[in-house]
């Protein structure tokens, strides 16, 4: 049973209802084969381009769908619940938008931004690297000023879309000053130089290739710095706040796929001769899950609607991203447990699921950083 839902405008309703048509007709059909396989769906994200479900929280002016935060991790939520990759790559495309619509300037944005907004050219966002993921602030890639280019050198590892995107959104240092002195640039697919390791061999999301970017001696010319030197560290950190709602929204509609499948699995299988959902300590484990969901998706709403306000919103991100996610590996998991051996299989999507919600506990920051996050705020 899909999520009910509480939108605000006529507007919104229409967005819902036209993101569970594109996901029952375009991403159902496809996501177990493309899961099996490792095939990225490129095609998939031209599909939500054309549709507008690409780039909602940006503004209609530059493209985008001019939506608040609330609505837009609705739709995520849907576009998550059918299948997760595809998913968590709308919100990276969007997270790699995030610098050049926020930092770049009117002639970097009317240059790049319309292309990126209409899906034309799907987006990488590369923070992390091998020895520097949770703490961004020690990558050691480089952008060495020469005439009127950068020069990039390192490694950039774990890039969502990495060697399939058109644009990367690169963090790379411009001096030895630790937080300040990491730049943001936008280095275009093509570029000499920009270089691909073969994709992760991962336990899930296999349709969302992840890779290491290698830049070596990869030149851009200077007007690619986004915003000025020094500030990347902390134009990252701002995307990342609003990426970790994407994350939440994502992990929610997972979890909302478990407990669909488990409820339709639990009215139809019979023990002790009756539906196994009539058994009141199997029909609790589902009442723990829908309470679960629903706390997951009021959390993230509540977040994104200070966004909308334009009130802070960080430490509510990073509740949100905790809660959703660790509800979607607890879900998940009960959902295999309901489905008993069956669950177990590949004959049903929740095993998937399952694995599928591990990663969401990890990526855009572990839960552990956002329990320091959490706890920063408590401190002070
Ligand atoms: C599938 C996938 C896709 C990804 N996509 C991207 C992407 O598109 N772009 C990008 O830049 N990155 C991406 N990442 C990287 C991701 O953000 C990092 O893996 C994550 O931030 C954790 O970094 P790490 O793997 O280096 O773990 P580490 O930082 O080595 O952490 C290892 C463990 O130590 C814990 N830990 C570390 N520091 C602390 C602390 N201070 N207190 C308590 N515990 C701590 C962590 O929580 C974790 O459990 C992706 C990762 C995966 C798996």
């Amino acid at each position: 049973m899909p999520a009910t839902r509480h939108l605000p405008t006529s507007e919104s309703e229409d967005l819902i209802a036209l993101t569970r048509e594109i996901a029952a007709k375009e991403l159902a059909p496809r996501v177990d084969d493309a899961e099996r396989t490792g095939a990225f769906p490129r095609e998939v994200f031209a599909t939500l381009g054309r549709a507008g479900l690409l780039t909602l929280p940006y503004p209609e002016e530059f493209g985008g769908g001019g939506q608040p935060y609330e609505i837009y991790l609705q739709v995520l939520e849907e576009i998550g619940a059918a299948w997760a990759s595809v998913g968590v790559g709308v919100s990276v495309h969007a997270l790699s938008c995030f610098p050049l619509f926020a930092y770049g300037t009117d002639e970097q944005r009317a240059r790049w931004l319309p292309d990126m907004l209409s899906g034309e050219r799907l987006g990488a966002y590369c923070l992390s690297e091998a020895h520097a993921g949770s703490d961004p602030a020690a990558m050691r890639a480089k952008a060495v000023r020469d005439g009127d280019s950068y020069v990039l050198n390192g490694a950039k590892a774990w890039t969502t879309h990495g060697g399939k995107a058109d644009f990367y959104t690169v963090m790379a240092r411009t001096s030895a000053e630790k937080s300040r002195g990491i730049s943001c640039f936008h280095v275009p697919a093509g570029t000499p130089g920009l270089e691909f390791d073969a994709p992760e061999d991962k336990m899930g999301l296999m349709g969302s290739t992840t890779a290491t970017v290698r830049l070596v001696d990869a030149r851009v010319p200077a007007d690619h710095l986004i915003g000025h030197e020094g500030q990347g560290l902390s134009i990252a950190l701002a995307g990342l706040d609003a990426g970790r709602l994407g994350i939440a929204a994502v992990a929610t509609g997972l979890a909302q796929g478990a407990l669909d499948t488990a409820v339709a699995y639990a009215k139809e299988r019979e023990a002790f001769g009756k539906a196994i959902i009539d058994h009141q300590g199997l029909a609790f484990v589902l009442a723990d899950m829908a309470a679960a969901v629903e706390s997951s998706r009021a959390t993230y709403l509540a977040a994104a609607r200070l966004k909308d306000a334009d009130r802070p919103y960080g430490r509510e991100a990073s509740i949100a991203k905790l809660v959703a996610t660790d509800n979607a590996m607890k879900v998940t998991t009960d959902a295999v447990q309901v489905l008993g051996g069956a669950g177990y299989t590949r004959d049903f999507p929740v095993e998937r699921f399952m694995r599928e919600a591990k990663v969401m506990q990890i990526f855009e920051g572990t839960n552990q950083i956002q329990r320091l996050v959490i706890s920063r705020h408590l401190a002070r």
